[in-house]
């Protein structure tokens, strides 16, 4: 492989990463918030153990993209960097969404500052809203500027759930939303 090809599919591997925040978007708004909500429902509640239904989609996910390496491994450099992609977006979402946010893990950071805290923010008002309808915030690596979502929010009147919601959470990562 000479050094062009090799940046080639490095590019495309980072364009699927960028293309994979769309999809997770649109997976998290139409699929698990949708006909998918079986699974999901099992995120936006209380659960007891390590692991949750939900998880089921880190698993179809995952399954996906061992397919696609098998095709990738076997003279298909393109859609091995496909898979690459799709795996890195993987890391980031395991890393932000279930470390950062849920503190899936076993020791406690909370951001501060920064886009980070903005992140966190942003899922926490993902969750704020109580069953599947009138959530804002789909979306995981990209989050709008918390007032937009805070506002929007306002606009459906969920803000009472939101109020709720706040309450059982640190204040340090609150966001605000009167
Ligand atoms: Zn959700
Ligand atoms: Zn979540």
């Amino acid at each position: 492989m000479t050094t062009i090809e090799f940046l080639g599919l490095a590019a495309v591997a980072l364009v699927v990463l960028l293309i994979m925040e769309g999809v997770a978007w649109a997976a998290h708004k139409y699929i698990m918030h949708g006909f998918g909500w079986g699974w999901h429902k099992s995120h936006h509640e209380e659960t007891e153990g390590v692991f949750e239904k939900n998880d089921l989609y880190a698993v179809v996910f995952s399954v996906l993209a061992i397919a696609l390496f098998v095709v990738g491994s076997n003279g298909h450099p393109v859609v091995f960097a496909v898979a690459v992609g799709i795996t890195m977006y993987g890391v980031f979402y395991f890393v932000v969404h279930d470390g950062l946010v849920h503190q899936r893990w076993p020791f406690r950071h909370i951001p501060h500052k920064g886009y980070a805290k903005r992140l966190v923010q942003a899922h926490r008002l993902h969750h704020a809203v109580e069953g599947k309808q009138g959530c804002v915030s789909f979306g995981f690596l990209y989050a709008p500027p918390v007032e937009q979502l805070s506002s929007e929010l306002r606009r459906r009147g969920t803000v009472a759930a939101e109020r709720q919601a706040q309450k059982a959470e640190p204040s340090e990562t609150r966001a605000s939303v009167s």
